[in-house]
């Protein structure tokens, strides 16, 4: 074996043990964002709206009505507001949110992609059915 060869070898064993860390992570975080939503000890709701670009309901939740937004978490009373046109990561980042609630923004949107990026279909079937259980269409038309 060269030494190239052998140094080859060594880099792509180690690069794989990091990338095997990394989605141990990540399915350690879809299993609590599924454990969350399965235990739903705060009775958060699920409501999809309009929101992305939605001045109106970005002042309705406190939020900046200048920034968009494809979700936020709300605790009077608990629910999650996602945005319609992109539910999953949506979801899977709220409950992030819930999960941390002292990470940053940075922090929750690195968990969020490591979790979307390592998501299985099994987990991804879970957190949508769980999800459906918990969504409530509002009675102000
Ligand atoms: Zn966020």
């Amino acid at each position: 074996m060269s030494v190239t060869a052998r140094h080859r070898s060594v880099v792509s064993k180690s690069a794989t043990r990091s990338r095997d860390k990394t989605k141990a992570g990540a399915h350690y975080l879809a299993r609590r964002v599924v454990t969350f939503l399965r235990e739903n000890e705060e009775g958060h709701y699920i409501r999809l709206q309009n929101l992305y670009g939605n001045k109106k309901l970005a002042e309705k939740y406190g939020l900046d009505p200048k920034l968009r937004y494809y979700g936020c978490l709300v605790w009077d009373p608990p629910r999650i507001v996602v945005d319609f046109r992109n539910p999953l990561a949506t979801i899977v980042h709220e409950v992030l949110h819930a999960l941390y609630p002292d990470a940053t923004e940075k922090e929750i949107l690195y968990k969020e992609s490591l979790v979307m990026r390592h998501l299985t279909e099994y987990r991804a079937v879970q957190i949508w059915t769980l999800s459906g259980t918990l969504m409530r269409v509002s009675e102000e038309r």
